[in-house]
């Protein structure tokens, strides 16, 4: 449902949230634990108007809300928002509102003194997160994966029934900005009749979105289809690292282990489901697939279940930083080509009782669109390293090399509704720690 702080014609009285194409107007207002860089004060929740955070400490120390948003802010004062995230829609709203209404142009302008410049701020992974499991919910990647691993089958005949996933390591996710070590594992190598140990030299990324639960649910009870939306309390972005060949060698017949949870990177900012309100789309599903069994099928998930959310990936080399150039984008694509919708995923999680807590995140797997230049990792990209891409700074890439940054974007935009964006989100590969002595290949 939209209301009045989705109204595109909102200004605040904070220039910088006026400038066009930036990331966090006022319709925007998302959410992150952080503190000043550099001293050892305590983390809280903040939420993002332009170069700026609010602290949402400071709001409640100050008394400047009331009713349910100060008790939202009170929450928000807590080193992670695992509390207010469980609070649910009517506490997230109510704060959103308040801040929507003290922030733009006639409004409290006493919030001023409980601003910090975001250049002054180091971030905290937003939430506890007690589980993590990652979806495979792009049918474009799951079809050039699946025919780069199995060229008679590409699509197992489960895919088009159920959004297929597997639990992720929760004690692995890192905020933007942490380094990655490029990790050890087993491979077989191609002929070879062993496997052998060695750092990956299939290093990729996955393009994601992370969607983290607010209320949860009880044991045995699962979330229906139309309930499902008032469960998840935001959205952020999500790199999925993976290590090709160890998942090549590793994934038959369980599923991704030691090839994914190395590490798994998310963005600091969460933007909330009430500001995605303005670019919900229908949900649609080709008449010639199976349609959804009941449980996974609404009228409500069919009229708005998809999100036009824009999905760009980018690499900086070494050499690139060396000579002074920015992240190269190598590919961008949309939300709204996922073969499921986010309440899909959720009910889908739940209909056997599995019970979901607040704080708990879901990746939505690697978002490819139909076109190659869509696709949201490079194993797709250069076709399993068959076919690497040229970079601007005269470099190769097949895969990722040590010194490689990689950084996502995300954002919303189209007419009638203001722009809002997600920040971004980045990591570097560092080298592989130095094999165990008796296990040099
Ligand atoms: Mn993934």
């Amino acid at each position: 449902m939209m209301n009045e702080t989705h109204d595109p014609v909102l200004t605040s009285w904070l220039d910088s949230a006026n400038e066009p194409g930036g990331d966090f107007p006022i319709q925007n207002l998302p959410f992150a634990i952080f503190r000043c860089a550099g001293r050892e004060e305590a983390w809280r929740a903040g939420v993002a108007i332009g170069d700026a955070i609010v602290d949402l400490a400071q709001v409640h120390a100050r008394g400047l809300f009331s009713a349910e948003a100060d008790e939202a802010a009170a929450a928000c004062s807590a080193t992670t928002l695992n509390t207010f995230m469980a609070m649910g829609p009517r506490h997230w709203h109510a704060l959103r509102l308040a801040l929507s209404r003290a922030l733009r142009h006639g409004g409290d302008e006493s919030l001023r003194s409980c601003l910090i410049p975001q250049d002054e701020a180091e971030y905290a992974l937003p939430a506890h997160i007690g589980d993590y499991t990652d979806f495979y919910a792009s049918i474009h990647h799951a079809t050039r994966v699946g025919r780069l691993f199995r060229p008679d089958q590409p699509l197992l005949p489960n895919y088009k029934w159920l959004p297929i996933a597997y639990h992720g390591r929760a004690s692995s996710i890192l905020v933007s900005g942490r380094s990655i070590q490029r990790p050890l594992g087993q491979r077989m190598p191609p002929g070879s009749e062993q496997p052998v140990l060695s750092p990956t030299a299939r290093l990729d990324y996955e393009l994601e979105l992370g969607i983290f639960i607010g209320t949860g649910n009880a044991l045995g009870q699962p979330i229906s289809l139309d309930k499902a939306q008032a469960h998840v309390f935001g959205l952020c972005l999500l790199n999925d690292w993976s290590a090709r060949e160890i998942q090549g060698w590793e994934y038959q017949p369980l599923g991704p282990f030691l090839a994914k949870n190395f590490a798994t990177s998310i963005s600091p900012w969460i933007v909330t489901m009430e500001a995605l309100e303005p670019y919900r789309l229908p949900w649609t599903r080709d008449p010639a697939d199976p349609q959804p069994l009941a449980y996974l099928d609404s009228q409500t998930n069919r009229a708005q279940g998809s999100l036009d959310i824009q999905l760009e990936a980018a690499l900086q080399t070494a050499a690139m930083r060396q000579q002074g150039r920015g992240p190269q984008r190598l590919s961008s694509s949309s939300f709204r080509h996922s073969y499921w919708s986010i309440a899909q995923m959720v009910t889908h999680h739940t209909v056997n009782g599995c019970n979901l807590q607040a704080g708990d995140l879901l990746g939505s797997g690697t978002q490819s669109g139909p076109e190659l230049s869509e696709a949201g990792c490079l194993l797709e990209l250069t076709e399993g390293g068959r076919k690497p891409l040229l970079l601007h700074s005269g470099e190769q890439r097949g895969f990722l090399e040590d010194g490689d940054t990689v950084v996502f974007k995300a954002w919303c935009e189209r007419p009638g509704a203001a722009r809002i964006g997600f920040g971004s989100l980045s990591g570097t590969v560092l080298p592989a720690r130095a094999m165990p002595a008796d296990q040099s290949v």
